[in-house]
């Protein structure tokens, strides 16, 4: 397989440290507020990365974090603490709100099939390991203490912009105009890897450690949790391209400082979703979430399918339009797979050159769009039956994740019901009463019930 590095800035051959064995971390999200679907862009990437390593035959052991603590506003270290906001923001306590949108977080993986980690793993339930590491840093020199916080010193660690790969001068500037307030800092770019000098009195997360009460920084949760989970060797660390810098740098500035050798070989990194005003937000704009593209009638597998028609280390800008493009096309994919019978045996040949064609695309730095022109390109062939044609589909949907055999399972008693409901709610409609048909929308939609109006009528989904 081939993948492309931020490393070493170019696509590469992967061999993991262990022959079969892949160790994949990839970061978790920060639990203050549901996850968007520029968020949910990199889990279904980082999804389909696991499952093609699967296919070509390796036994992924994944880890992920939950951040639940120490994530500022700003991910240099400045601003408020953003689990703080969010309880805020409800009036709830963090760690309500942190299981809130974790369980949210989860719920969504299974709407857009996107497989749970094999390990996953709070952040505030690390804390002691922090600390032991903590110490052997300042220690080993590498971090040193200042207005009560401990910094990690960026000019101990030559290495420190091998993964952002840019002139630091450019990226200084940018920070000093962010990082003012931490006077003790040696360097602007020196990160907090424990916060004793909170601004924030409110902290309600926070336990005692050999430098006052505090919490971690954001960085080190990751390199821990890692390391811990999968040892002192990584194959693969993934995350979206903003997490490069300094995410990714700082973790691999104090793992390596810690460890005394090179930490992870492939940093795989994916690019962002946009929304046509640019960056997408969760504070400004329409917040896109999957409940919401749920409520507008979509399915969310037609978002996965849009996602994988893209690559992952291209921009993707948002868009009802290319939703609805993305959503017909899946649509009729859809119906075509559920619509082969079995007529014969399964032709190995041709099952042999298809299968290597699907994996030959995604072995091509997860090349998903070609993909999925094999599978297209499979449903169009004349010369080959259904039966092998549905093994295919099988085989390529351990990967693809669009229940592509999936039929819905409505018994006659509930079809029925939801076929009252729907006609009930057009004649609302008709009178012009729309509260009550967006009511019966609702209903639907809490009854799992999708529905989608168009010139032909109403029809609806069941999601799984
Ligand atoms: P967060 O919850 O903010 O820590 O982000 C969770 C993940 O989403 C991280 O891996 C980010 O790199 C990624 N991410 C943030 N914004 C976007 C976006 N617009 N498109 C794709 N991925 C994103
Ligand atoms: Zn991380």
């Amino acid at each position: 397989m081939k993948i492309y590095n931020t490393l070493n800035k170019k696509i590469e051959k992967f061999v993991p440290h262990n022959g079969n064995v892949v160790n994949m971390y990839t970061c978790g999200p920060t639990v203050y507020n549901y996850a968007h679907i520029g968020n949910l862009r990199t889990y279904i990437f980082e999804d389909i990365l696991e499952k093609t390593l699967n296919y070509i035959g390796y036994e992924v052991k994944r880890v992920m974090n939950i951040t639940d603590v120490g994530h500022l506003q700003s991910d240099g270290d400045t601003g408020e603490d953003k689990m703080l906001l969010g309880a805020k923001r409800e009036n709830k306590s963090v760690y309500e709100i942190a299981d809130f949108y974790t369980e949210a977080f989860f719920k969504d993986f299974e709407k857009l099939n996107i497989k749970k980690p094999s390990i996953i793993s709070k952040a505030s339930d690390n804390i002691d390991k922090y600390i032991k590491v903590i110490e052997k840093l300042i220690e080993k020199d590498y971090a040193y203490i200042s207005n009560g916080n401990v910094y990690f010193d960026i000019s101990k660690y030559p290495d420190y912009y091998k993964l952002v790969g840019r002139d630091p001068k450019e990226l200084i500037i940018g920070a000093r105009d962010s990082v003012g307030e931490d006077v003790g800092k040696r360097n602007p770019f020196d990160f907090v890897l424990w916060f004793t000098n909170s601004k924030f009195e409110n902290q309600i997360m926070k336990w005692d450690s050999p430098w006052g009460v505090g919490y971690p920084g954001w960085h080190i949760e990751c390199s821990i949790i890692a390391v811990n989970n999968l040892g002192e060797y990584l194959d693969i660390h993934c995350g979206g391209v903003d997490n490069i810098f300094p995410h990714h740098t700082n973790e691999i500035a104090q793992s390596e400082c810690y460890l005394g050798h090179k930490w992870c070989n492939y940093w795989v990194h994916g690019e962002h979703l946009n929304s046509s005003e640019g960056k997408m937000s969760k504070s400004k704009g329409e917040f896109l979430t999957v409940d919401l593209l749920i409520a507008k009638g979509y399915n969310p597998l037609a978002y996965r399918f849009m996602c994988l028609q893209s690559h992952y280390r291209k921009q993707l800008v948002f868009s009802y339009d290319s939703l609805d493009t993305a959503s017909n096309a899946y649509s009729k994919l859809k119906s075509k797979t559920l619509s082969l019978i079995n007529d014969g045996d399964v032709n190995d040949e041709k099952f042999n050159y298809y299968k290597n064609v699907f994996k030959g695309a995604l072995e091509d730095d997860l090349n998903t769009s070609n993909a999925l022109t094999c599978l297209f390109d499979l449903l169009k062939d004349n010369e080959i039956n259904n039966s092998t044609k549905i093994s295919l589909v099988k085989d390529f949907d351990n990967v693809l994740s669009l229940s592509l055999l999936k039929k819905q399972e409505v018994d006659e008693k509930l079809s029925s019901k939801i076929e009252d409901m729907i006609n009930k709610r057009n004649e609302y409609k008709m009178n012009k009463e729309y509260e009550k048909a967006d009511n019966i929308r609702n209903e639907l939609l809490n009854m799992g019930v999708v529905i989608k109006d168009s010139k032909e009528g109403t029809s609806y989904e069941i999601n799984k």
